[in-house]
């Protein structure tokens, strides 16, 4: 297998519920031996398709699919310019199926190339929701019926409640008051603590949607109701706050799903201004960047909790889940529901236990594509509504 090479790179694209999934598929010189890697950038899956399909796999083909470090070196630069979320996807979507590739070859899981695991299953969190705190607790109630220990809280979403102030004329968007916001938060999580107590952990995503002094107070207000984090309280604009955060309070804070570029990162870990890492890892190139980053995390007392929401493909919750074993500093996985017909679409997807998941013991991801019911779930191709985010008075905002 000494002139093992890559004979073809597939790009998958396919929508078994509301997220458009995009799949990598990489075969090789060796009969049967191929990997899967997720490029899931749901919003924009043409043009990482094109990407895959024009530049990216091309220019895999021929190369030794053993050598993951050096293709994800020369397919950073090879187009010169570098880091952004189309082109690191498709590089993630080769990267990762390479990764599988590897495991094949060595009779093991990926988590065993890495060191081993080093826990026995990766916590997760789910999302609660309700336009009311008693609505939320009872989301919660019902999410620790089924066993989560961990459980992120939304009041109406990210868009919070009510956008009765809008005035006349106002143009269509997903409508959002700030103002409403530092309002009600704090009364909700008051709330959720006064009847769920201690025995369950709260989080929440405030989604960059706050002016940066409004988050220091909301921060700060939050506090009292220990989360187990605070997430994107800042957008990737105004990191530099985060040290203002960090001198009024000890509410844990994580970051990281839109970014690109290690610099956008490492300051923060750096830092110490964050306390969880939140990178989408298709989004930063792929496991190679991930497990990059998770050991210079530790090396600083900051935790994973790689994003997983449902624009994560199957192949990339798993590479998650791999990461989450492997690595000594892992906090928390996030995981959103999945529908059934992925489970049928991707056999090897794990089931939540208990709050827990854990990868199988097959060899590379342990997970596989059926491409035949892919094909039969094509993607839509409408631009999202719920990003066109706008303040009362009809502002276009961050989503
Ligand atoms: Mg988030």
């Amino acid at each position: 297998m000494s002139d093992l090479k890559i004979a073809a790179v597939e790009c998958f694209l396919t929508q078994p519920a509301s997220q458009r999934l995009i799949v990598v598929k990489v075969t090789t010189s060796e009969p049967g031996l191929y990997g899967l890697g997720c490029a899931t950038f749901t919003q924009r899956h043409r043009a990482v398709q094109a990407a895959v399909e024009h530049h990216i796999g091309p220019f895999a083909v021929g190369k030794d699919p053993r050598a993951i470090e050096d293709f994800w070196q020369s397919a950073m630069v090879n187009g010169y310019w570098r880091n952004g979320p189309v082109l690191n996807n498709a590089i993630s979507g080769v990267d990762m199926a390479l990764w599988d590739i590897k495991g094949k070859l060595a009779g093991m899981p990926c988590y065993q190339l890495w060191g081993g695991a080093c826990r026995a299953a990766a916590a997760v969190y789910s999302h609660a929701n309700g336009r009311e705190p008693q609505e939320v607790a009872d989301d919660v109630r019902r999410l620790m019926a089924a066993g989560f220990h961990h459980i992120r809280c939304q009041l109406g979403g990210y868009q919070g409640v009510g956008d009765a102030r809008k005035p006349e004329g106002a143009p269509p968007g997903a409508y959002f008051s700030p103002r409403e916001s530092l309002h009600r938060l704090p009364a909700l999580f008051e709330y959720l603590r006064r009847e769920l107590g201690e025995q369950v952990e709260l989080l929440h995503d405030v989604h960059e949607r706050l002016a940066p002094i409004d988050a220091v107070w909301l921060a700060k207000a939050l506090e009292p109701y220990r989360l187990f984090f605070l997430e994107d309280l800042l957008a990737p604009e105004d990191i530099e706050w985060f040290a203002n955060v960090r001198a009024v309070c000890a509410t844990p804070l994580a970051m990281g799903e839109l970014f690109n570029h290690p610099r956008e990162i490492t300051p923060l870990i750096a830092g110490r201004l964050i306390d969880f890492i939140r990178c989408h890892v298709s989004q930063i190139g792929g496991a190679t960047p991930a497990l990059k980053l998770a050991h210079f995390a530790e090396a600083f007392g900051v935790r994973t909790a790689w994003h997983g929401p449902g624009d994560v493909s199957p192949v990339g919750m798993v590479a998650n889940v791999h990461l989450d074993v492997a690595c000594h500093n892992f906090g928390i996985q996030e995981w959103g529901g999945r529908p059934d017909l992925e489970y049928e679409m991707f056999p090897g997807l794990p089931r939540v236990e208990r709050g827990y998941v854990r990868p199988n013991d097959k060899p590379g991801w342990g997970i596989e594509f059926n491409e035949t019911l892919a094909a039969r779930h094509p993607c839509t191709d409408e631009n999202p509504t719920w990003t066109v985010s706008r303040l009362p008075d009809g502002t276009l905002w961050r989503p």
